[in-house]
């Protein structure tokens, strides 16, 4: 298991507000909300960045997304929301444990920062 931040909250060794997991994922609400609802949906199995996933990380990948929409519908983000992923440092990444961010209760903007 990673030893970043995900990594502890995935073990309980450091508290997160969970709003949902299963055995493979995790999602919690994001320590510094960029938005009204800002949930990272976390894989369980540590890989750094989106580049670092494999042709075996196929179905896990499709599960993310796929949970991604659940967690949008049980937070009732009705009338859509973002789904990003930030890859390495140009990326704007800062924990090395691929996450899905979810941002939504705002109109938001494009082009992102
Ligand atoms: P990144 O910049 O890597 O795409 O996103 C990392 C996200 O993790 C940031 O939005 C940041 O606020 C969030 N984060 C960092 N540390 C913690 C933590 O300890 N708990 C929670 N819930 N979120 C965190």
């Amino acid at each position: 298991m990673s030893d970043t931040v995900f990594g502890k909250i995935i073990r309980r060794e450091i508290p997160a507000d969970i709003v949902y997991e299963d055995d493979l994922c995790i999602a919690i609400k994001d320590i510094n909300p960029q938005a009204p609802t800002h949930i990272l949906v976390i894989p369980k199995k540590p890989i750094p960045r989106l580049n670092e996933a494999e042709e075996e990380d196929k179905s896990l990948l499709g599960h993310l997304l796929l949970t991604v929409k659940k967690v949008a519908a049980t937070a009732n983000l009705t009338n859509g929301y973002r789904v990003v992923i930030n890859n390495g440092q140009e990326g704007g990444q800062t924990v090395e444990h691929l996450h899905i961010h979810i941002l939504g209760g705002r109109q938001m903007k494009w082009p992102p920062g």
